[in-house]
C-alpha cells in the first residue's frame, strides 16, 4: 500500500509531537508514524524538567540569570571540540540558550503548561566558575511533569487528526527510508501488528526517532575509549524502543552520524524492582548529604558529590575498572534527601497534588523511595555499621569493603559535621545547598551527622551504570535539514529530537546541563517545523 502526504515524521515522542502539531496548525497534511502502540515516548516516563533561563520562577526566587551567563555554563560544560563535527553543535548551543532565555518558556506557558515554582539546582558542578556545570538553578520542573509537558502536544495533534490533517499510524516501524534522484522522498514501515508494509511519500520527512540507549550493542560499539570498559552489568534507563533503527535507517541513505560516543549515561541507577523494560534503572536523585562511596568503600574524590558532575563521576567509576559505587546514608538522610527521577516515581508533581506534595516534609522517605527500601535487593539497611558492611559485601559477593576504612571516614566526616563548619568539601556544598531556599526546604536534612544513633539506621545502596541519553547523532544545520558527509544537506530529510542529538548532531558537546534534552526535543522540533513550513512554501 502506498500513501501520499505533506510531511512524514517518524516517532511520536516529544520532538516528533512538536513537528505534527506545529505543522499540522500550519495546515500541512502530516502522517505520524510510531513504531509502539502509544504516543509521547520518552517524555512520558519523565520528570518534565526543562532547563530555562530567565524566568518569573527563578526571579521569585531571587536567582539573577541571564543568557550569557548560562551560555558560558554551557560551553564550559560542553568542551566542544574544534573540529568540524561541532561547527553546527555549537550554533545550535547558542541558538538553545538564547530560546530558553525568551521565547521558549512564553512559548509553553501559551498552550498552558505551567512550572513547579521551586526551580531545582541539577548539576552544579563544583570546581572553578569557568568550569562545568550550573552556576544557577535552571531545572524547571513542569507542573505535571513529563505527561504535562506531552498533553499540550497530544491535544494539538488529536485535534488535527479529527479534522484529518493528522494520518496516526501506531505500531507501524519504519524499516528504511526511500530516496529518488538523491532527495529523500519517504519510507517504508512495517505494520507490527498485521506485519504487512506501507509505503509513504511525502515533500518533507523527519526522523524523529530518538537514541540509543536501548540498544546495547550500538552503545557497546560506541563506547568511548576514555570511558574505560563497558560495565558487564550495565543497566538500561530508557525503554527498549529507544533503539536507534531511526538513526540507523537515515544512515544507511546517507546522513552524517555525529559524535557517536558522546553519551549521557548515568553512574546512579537501582534496578527496578518491578521492572517495565529490559535491565530497568532508576535513577537515584541524592541530595548533597549522602556519601559517596566507590566499590571498595573510599569515598570519591571531591568535587564528586552527588548531583555535581555526571560526566566526571561516571569517568572516574568506569576507568577505575570496577563501576558499581554505593550511596551511604542514614533514615534522616533519606527522608529529607532521596529522591528518584521519573513521572512515575514523583506521583505528587505528576498527579499536579499539593497535598501529597506536603508529605515531603515528613520525617520519612516518600513511599516510591520506601517501596525500593522494601523491596530492593540492592538496598542494605543496618543498625550497625559491621552490619551493614556484611550486607554490602554480600550484595557486591565479594569481601570489597573494609569496615575500619569505611568506619574511619565516616567517623573524620561526622566529627566535622557536627562542629556545624569543617573543611570537607562535601560538608561545604551542604552549606551552599542549605542558603538556597528550596534546596533548605525539599533537598537536604538539617543534620548531616550520618552514624548520628537518633537517625538511624543506616542505608547503603549499590547503584549501577545505566544507559540513558544519546549526546551525538545525526548532523544538523539550524533550519533541521540532515546533512551528508560532504556537509551538504540530504534533500528532503530532517531530524529533531535525540536522534539529531537534539540539534546539530550534538548540542551537549560533551556534557548536559539537565533538563536540556525535553528543551532541546521541543526547541529542534520548532526550529525544523518552521523550516519545513517556509520550505513547502
Ligand atoms: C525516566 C526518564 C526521565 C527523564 N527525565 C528528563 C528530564 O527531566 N528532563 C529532560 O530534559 N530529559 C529527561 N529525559 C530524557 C528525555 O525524556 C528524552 O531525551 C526525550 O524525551 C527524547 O525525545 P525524542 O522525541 O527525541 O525521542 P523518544 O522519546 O525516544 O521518541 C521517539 C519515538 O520514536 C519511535 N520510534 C523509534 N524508532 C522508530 C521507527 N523505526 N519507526 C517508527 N517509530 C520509531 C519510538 O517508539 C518513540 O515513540 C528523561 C528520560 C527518561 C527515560
Amino acid at each position: 500500500m502506498t500513501t501520499q502526504t505533506d510531511v512524514i515524521v517518524i516517532g511520536a515522542g516529544l520532538a516528533g509531537l512538536v513537528v505534527a502539531a506545529e505543522l499540522a496548525d500550519a495546515g500541512r497534511r502530516v502522517m505520524l508514524l510510531e513504531g509502539q502502540a502509544t504516543l509521547g515516548g520518552q517524555a512520558t516516563w519523565s520528570l518534565g524538567g526543562v532547563f530555562l533561563v530567565d524566568t518569573p520562577e527563578q526571579r521569585r526566587l531571587g536567582i539573577r540569570d541571564g543568557i550569557d551567563l548560562a551560555l558560558d555554563d554551557w560551553f564550559a560544560s560542553a568542551e566542544f571540540d574544534d573540529g568540524p563535527n561541532d561547527t553546527w553543535s555549537r550554533r545550535w548551543a547558542r541558538a538553545y540558550v538564547e530560546a530558553a532565555g525568551t521565547d521558549l518558556s512564553p512559548w509553553l506557558r501559551s498552550m498552558g503548561v505551567s512550572f513547579f515554582p521551586l526551580v531545582q539546582w541539577a548539576e552544579r558542578g563544583g570546581g572553578l566558575a569557568d568550569g562545568p556545570g550550573n552556576s544557577a538553578p535552571r531545572f524547571h520542573i513542569v507542573w505535571g511533569t513529563g505527561p504535562g509537558l506531552v498533553d499540550p502536544f497530544l491535544r494539538r495533534v488529536e485535534t488535527r487528526q479529527s479534522e484529518g490533517l493528522v494520518e496516526l499510524r501506531l505500531a507501524h516501524r519504519v524499516e528504511r527510508l526511500v530516496v529518488d534522484g538523491g532527495r529523500v522522498t519517504g519510507c517504508i514501515a512495517r505494520n507490527t501488528i498485521d506485519d504487512t508494509e506501507v509505503t509513504a511519500t511525502a515533500d518533507a520527512v523527519v526522523v524523529a526517532s530518538g537514541g540509543i540507549g536501548g540498544n546495547h550493542d550500538l552503545v557497546r560499539r560506541w563506547w568511548p575509549d576514555d570511558m574505560g570498559p563497558v560495565p558487564d552489568d550495565m543497566l538500561q534507563g530508557v525503554p527498549d524502543h529507544v533503539d536507534g533503527s531511526g538513526l540507523l535507517a537515515a544512515h544507511a541513505v546517507g546522513a552524517n552520524v555525529i559524535n557517536t560516543g558522546r553519551m549521557w549515561n548515568y553512574p546512579e541507577g537501582l534496578a527496578h524492582h518491578t521492572p517495565v523494560w529490559r535491565d530497568h534503572a532508576v535513577r537515584v536523585l541524592a541530595g548533597p548529604g549522602s556519601l559517596w562511596l566507590d566499590a571498595h568503600g573510599r569515598r570519591l574524590p571531591p568535587p564528586l558529590f552527588p548531583g555535581v558532575d555526571t560526566l566526571s563521576a561516571l569517568r572516574h567509576l568506569t576507568t577505575a575498572g570496577n563501576p558499581h559505587s554505593w550511596l551511604l546514608l542514614n533514615h534522616r538522610i533519606a527522608a529529607a534527601e532521596l529522591r528518584l527521577s521519573g513521572s512515575v516515581h514523583n506521583p505528587d508533581l505528576t498527579g499536579r497534588s499539593v497535598g501529597l506534595l506536603l508529605k515531603r516534609v515528613l520525617p520519612r522517605p516518600s513511599d516510591p523511595v520506601q517501596a525500593f527500601m522494601d523491596k530492593s535487593p540492592d538496598i542494605v539497611v543496618a543498625d550497625e555499621p559491621a552490619a551493614l558492611v556484611a550486607g554490602m559485601n554480600k550484595v557486591a559477593g565479594d569481601e570489597l569493603v573494609d569496615e575500619t576504612v569505611l568506619r574511619r571516614q565516616v567517623l573524620a566526616y561526622d566529627r566535622q559535621a557536627a562542629t556545624g563548619l569543617g573543611n570537607d568539601a562535601q560538608l561545604a556544598a551542604v552549606a551552599t545547598a542549605r542558603r538556597y531556599l528550596p534546596d533548605k526546604l525539599m533537598r537536604t536534612a538539617n543534620d548531616q551527622r550520618i552514624l548520628d544513633p537518633a537517625a538511624r539506621p543506616l542505608i547503603a545502596i549499590r547503584l549501577r551504570v545505566f544507559t540513558r541519553k544519546t549526546l551525538g547523532g545525526l548532523q544538523t544545520d539550524l533550519d533541521g535539514r540532515v546533512l551528508r558527509e560532504d556537509g551538504e544537506p540530504l534533500d528532503g530529510l530532517y531530524a529533531v529530537g535525540e536522534v539529531a542529538g537534539f540539534g546539530g548532531g550534538g548540542v551537549h558537546g560533551h556534557r548536559s546541563l539537565e533538563g536540556t534534552f525535553l528543551g532541546g526535543c521541543l526547541h529542534s522540533g520548532l526550529r525544523a517545523a518552521r523550516s519545513i513550513q517556509t520550505e513547502l512554501g
